[in-house]
Parts: structure tokens; C-alpha cells; sequence
């Protein structure tokens, strides 16, 4: 069963085509600055050559036609006719309460994503335009809604509720969500997998470390505390975003800037985390080259965050109470191995020993980078989002 994978941002379109029977990706490829000019297209079919071209694309509608034209291009296509997309997975950022688990959408769906707009306002409206644009154009296909808060609904009140008067939680809804949902739970799925151990009476703390990042608590296969919030604001030191920080400091910077809240919004998702720790950028190869180079500040910004990373390991395995495994995943955690190497060096009280040799070899693959002795087992496992979109629509639209 071919399924089609999207994941619509503002001005971005990621897909993939994947055979959900053998987990194969048949095609890939991204659309890129939707609605701005200079657009660019990019497809790599898996037996072929990457093709990029530039071409504007006006909307989401324009730039899903440009993929579903390719796919059944006679040439270059990896499908014969759009009938062998037997549904289409789409990957939406925020369910609010409605939404524990991916869900087959009709307009009812589309009228509760609406109205988590004002909870996610950068990225529901996006998703929204995808699955709007492919309803129309696929009109007799299935389509299903694959949250990246669903998997943190199984939290407890009081790991999602804030320290604030309760009336704007009963108002407004406001609580943590968390995110990177579908991430945690393939990678805490695989982890259980790879380990050999028993997910329903397992103890697994995922770290997704990004640009974006976050940890989460996974207690029997159940996400039970998580680090972002309301908004993916909340938690790790990231790329751009300050992760936790005293509330009181927003008020103070706008009456010292004199900017608006706004603004200090802008900077604390935009200008804020590694990037403004250490001057000099969000990524962290730059920030290793630069400390390779003598630079204090890229130093002290790798430093910080794995400090925060390390303090939440910590915190996690008190709301575990114990923890099987520990596992790295996404740009950073699959990558940085100093990273992950400094993060470990905190967590010698939990009888946790890093295998520096795997460590040193464990990069963009799964692996346990732990010695064998270690109380703690820690792995890399590469994290597959389309795949769990791709396994949880196939999932919903077989049974239909
Ligand atoms: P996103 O949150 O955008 O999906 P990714 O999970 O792809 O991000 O992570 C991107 C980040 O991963 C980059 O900004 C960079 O900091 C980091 N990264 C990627 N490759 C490496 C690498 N080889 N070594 C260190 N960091 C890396």
C-alpha cells in the first residue's frame, strides 16, 4: 500500500511516497519558499538521480501538484497513476486535548484543527492549507491527520499543568502539550525493539536533539512527562529558542528594550538558545569549528546546553523512578558525539559509563554507545517520523 507523506510548514513542503508493506521510500523530495519567489523543487526517486529546479509555487496547492505530477511522470515517476496512493498521512503539529492518536479527517477534524490554530498560529494554518490542497486534488483519497502532540496526551495533570491560576487552563486550555510526539514514539518503540526489551514494562528517556529540541519521560510505552510546553518554547537550550526561562526576565528586557512583547517573543524562538548564547550561530558544527578554533563564547554555548539536556535526564529519571535506556536521536543527538559525550559525563550517578570508541563511532546510525556494564543502557537511534506517519495511516485506512 503506497502512501504519500506531507509535512506542510509556512512556506516549505516535505514528502515522501513510501510503500507502507515493505517500509520502503519509493521518493522523496521538498518544496521550497511556497508563496515566495524563486520557489525550488527537489524529488530523488530511490533508484534515480536528485532532480532540483526552480519553479514558484504560489500556494500549497500549486506545489503538491508539482509532486503528484512528478510521481506519475512516464519518466521519471514511481507510480503509474495517482489511484496507487492509497492514502495520504499528514503530519500536523497541534491537537490540543482533541487528539490522542492519528485520525482519519473529515470536517469535523478540520474544524477542531481549527480551532487549535490560536495554540500553534505558525504551523496548524500551514498544515491546514496541505490538506486542503490534497483533498482537492485527490478528492477520493483518505486522508489522516498524524499529531505531534498526540503521543503526550497519556500525560498526568501534573506533569502538564502549569503553577497558575487553574481558571486559564478551564478558559483557555492552557497546559504543556509537547511535541515531537511522533519522533519519541518510534524512537522509543525502536528502542524497546533494538534492546530486546519488553516496551510495555520498559523505562525510556528519549532525548531529540535538533534544531528543535526536546526530551521525554516514556514509561511503558506511555509519554509521561515531556519538555516543551504550551509551545515548543519551553525546555532545552535549542538552535534559536531559550528553552526554560524566569518569566519575570520578559517584562524586564521590554521595559529595558523598550520593545514589545512581540518582539521579546521573536527573540526568545528566534534569536535566543545556542545562537544567542554564543554569537555566532544555531548549528552545531559551526559552534564545534569555532571552539576548535579558540572561540570561548561556541564553548560555553555547547557546554550549556548539554548541561540543561543532562539536568533533565536527571529530572526524568526521578518521574521514572528508574530508567532501562537512554536514547539519542535527530540532527544533533545522531550527530554531535562530544555532545552526547558531555551530556553522559553529568550522569555518573546513575551508574551510566559511555563506550567512548562506539561513541566515536556511533554517528547517523543506530547503536549503543554505553559500555556493557553500564547501569544504563544509551543508544543512537536515528529517529523516522514519515515511517510512523507513514505505519499509523496505513494503520487507520486499512480498517476502513
Ligand atoms: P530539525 O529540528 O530542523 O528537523 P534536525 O534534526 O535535522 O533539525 O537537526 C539539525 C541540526 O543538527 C543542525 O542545525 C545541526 O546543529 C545539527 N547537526 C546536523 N549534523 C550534524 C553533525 N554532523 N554534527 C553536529 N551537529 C549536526
Amino acid at each position: 500500500m503506497d502512501i504519500l507523506v506531507i509535512n506542510c510548514g509556512s512556506s516549505s513542503l516535505k514528502y515522501q511516497i513510501i510503500n507502507a508493506d515493505t517500509e520502503a521510500v519509493l521518493a522523496s523530495g521538498m518544496c521550497d519558499r511556497i508563496g515566495i519567489s524563486e520557489g525550488e523543487f527537489s524529488y530523488k526517486p530511490a533508484n534515480g538521480e536528485k532532480l532540483s529546479k526552480k519553479v514558484d509555487m504560489k500556494d500549497h496547492e500549486v506545489a503538491i501538484k508539482i509532486v503528484l505530477d512528478t510521481l506519475i511522470d512516464p519518466q521519471i515517476g514511481v507510480i503509474n497513476s495517482l489511484d496507487e496512493i492509497k492514502a495520504v498521512g499528514h503530519r500536523t503539529v497541534h491537537g490540543g486535548e482533541y487528539f490522542t492518536k492519528s485520525t482519519l479527517i473529515n470536517d469535523e477534524v478540520i474544524t477542531q484543527m481549527e480551532e487549535c490554530i490560536d495554540l500553534a498560529p505558525l504551523h496548524n494554518p500551514a498544515n491546514l492549507s496541505g490538506i486542503r490542497a490534497c483533498q482537492h486534488l485527490m478528492p477520493n483519497t483518505p486522508m489522516v491527520a498524524v499529531f505531534d502532540t498526540a503521543f503526550h496526551q497519556t500525560m498526568p495533570p501534573k506533569a502538564f499543568m502549569y503553577g497558575i491560576p487553574s481558571e486559564y487552563y478551564e478558559k483557555y486550555k492552557i497546559r504543556r502539550y509537547g511535541f515531537h510526539g511522533t519522533s519519541h514514539s518510534y524512537v522509543s518503540k525502536r528502542t524497546a525493539q533494538f534492546l530486546n526489551i519488553p516496551l510495555e514494562n520498559s523505562r525510556i528517556i528519549t532525548c531529540h536533539l535538533g534544531n528543535g529540541s526536546s526530551i521525554c519521560a516514556i514509561e511503558n510505552g506511555k509519554s509521561i512527562d515531556t519538555s516543551m510546553g504550551l509551545t515548543p518554547l519551553e525546555g532545552l537550550i535549542m538552535g534559536t529558542r531559550s528553552g526554560d526561562l524566569d518569566p519575570a526576565i520578559v517584562d524586564y528586557i521590554c521595559q529595558k528594550e523598550n520593545i514589545s512583547t512581540k518582539e521579546m517573543m521573536n527573540i526568545l524562538n528566534k534569536k535566543s538558545g545556542v545562537l544567542g548564547i554564543s554569537g555566532l550561530s544555531s548549528d552545531f558544527r559551526d559552534l564545534l569549528t569555532a571552539e576548535e578554533a579558540g572561540n570561548e563564547k561556541a564553548k560555553f554555548a555547547r557546554a550549556t546546553f548539554a548541561y540543561r539536556v543532562a539536568k533533565y535526564i536527571g529530572s526524568y529519571t526521578a518521574a521514572l523512578t528508574t530508567v532501562d535506556a537512554i536514547s539519542f536521536c535527530a540532527g544533533v543527538g545522531e550527530n554531535a558525539k562530544f555532545i552526547r559525550g558531555m551530556i553522559i559525563s553529568h550522569l555518573q550517578f546513575l551508574g551510566i559509563k559511555l563506550d567512548e570508541k562506539a561513541n566515536l563511532e556511533t554517528v547517523g546510525k543506530e547503536g549503543i554507545v554505553s559500555t556493557p556494564d553500564s547501569k544504563v543502557k544509551v543508544c543512537v537511534i536515528p529517529t523516522n517520523e514519515e515511517l510512523m506517519i507513514a505505519r499509523d495511516t496505513r494503520d487507520i485506512v486499512m480498517n476502513l
